[in-house]
């Protein structure tokens, strides 16, 4: 196949969130970028994850938020998950959900390499001139893959259920069939951008909440930037605390420990407690 023809099928990978308001109300905006590494320092605690889950319109939004932390999945891979990936084994003490079967996204395979010209834009194989202006690639040239996606699945892990949030998850699995995120009116799995705007909402809310408190002169935590990647950051920041560096990888299905250090990261108090230092994280 002509490498023109490869590059039409040439997969982009899907962002963490929508970058621009394309329709209804704010249309036009763009949207805030979030970053785990420069916005998620350490586990935000228990009581204020309890304060997110709290602020939570509804039964749906509120397991959606729970499922986001307890299984520290992707986005789009929490809209997809089913009943059926869950196994409840009670023989654990305490009890543990385990979870199997959770294809991930994100993962692509390299199928071909291109290169695109710095000058004028143009796609080609790796030559030395550019064909459509005839600049030197080697001084002018970016490398560019052709890439596939792999139908791969996350290593099976489990959620305790001393996790504050297990009655929220064992609730809402009873009360699911299939999908546990299903959008009555397309019979389909609710969309990235249905999650990213009922996050930030809450996280709208939470914050207003805390402008009225400190208007009254009420002691007041600091609100924090809610996205829906965020969640993946707390769950790994908070197992980090406990799991082995090996066991974390384990856990997200991490090929790199790179990843690990992006999204887990103790703070001041999970530092301490390694050398002895006696600390509630709550
Ligand atoms: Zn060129």
């Amino acid at each position: 196949m002509a490498i023109e023809d490869q590059l039409v099928s040439f997969v982009k990978p899907p962002v963490t969130q929508p970058q621009k308001n394309v329709w209804g109300k704010g249309k036009g905006r763009t949207y805030k970028r979030h970053s785990v590494e420069r916005d998620c320092k350490k586990f935000s605690g228990f009581r204020t994850l309890r304060k997110i889950v709290n602020a939570a319109p509804d039964d749906l939004i509120r397991a959606f938020i729970a499922f986001l932390w307890a299984t520290g999945g992707r986005v789009t891979e929490t809209l997809n998950l089913k009943k059926e990936m869950f196994t409840l084994n009670t023989n654990a003490d305490p009890p543990i959900l385990v979870v199997d079967n959770v294809p991930l996204e994100k993962c692509f395979k390299k199928k071909a390499e291109y290169f695109e010209c710095k000058l004028c834009g143009g796609l080609g194989p790796k030559a030395r001139e550019c064909r459509l202006c005839g600049a030197d690639l080697v001084a002018n040239g970016r490398r560019r893959y052709v890439t596939e996606k792999v139908e791969k699945s996350r290593n099976e892990f489990f959620i305790g259920l001393d996790d504050p949030f297990a009655d929220i998850i064992l609730k809402w699995l009873k009360h699911c069939d299939d999908y546990l995120f299903l959008n009555p009116m397309t019979q389909r799995p609710f969309s990235r951008k249905w999650a990213y705007v009922q996050v930030r909402d809450i996280g709208s809310k939470l914050k207003l909440e805390a402008e009225a408190k400190k208007r009254h002169g009420e002691v007041c935590d600091e609100s924090i930037e809610l996205w829906p990647h965020r969640f993946r950051a707390e769950r790994a920041s908070y197992l980090g605390t406990f799991l082995s560096a090996h066991s974390l990888l384990e856990y997200f299905t991490w090929e790199h420990w790179a990843t690990a250090k992006k999204y887990s990261k103790k703070g001041a108090l999970g530092l301490a407690k390694e050398v002895g230092v006696k600390v509630q994280i709550e």
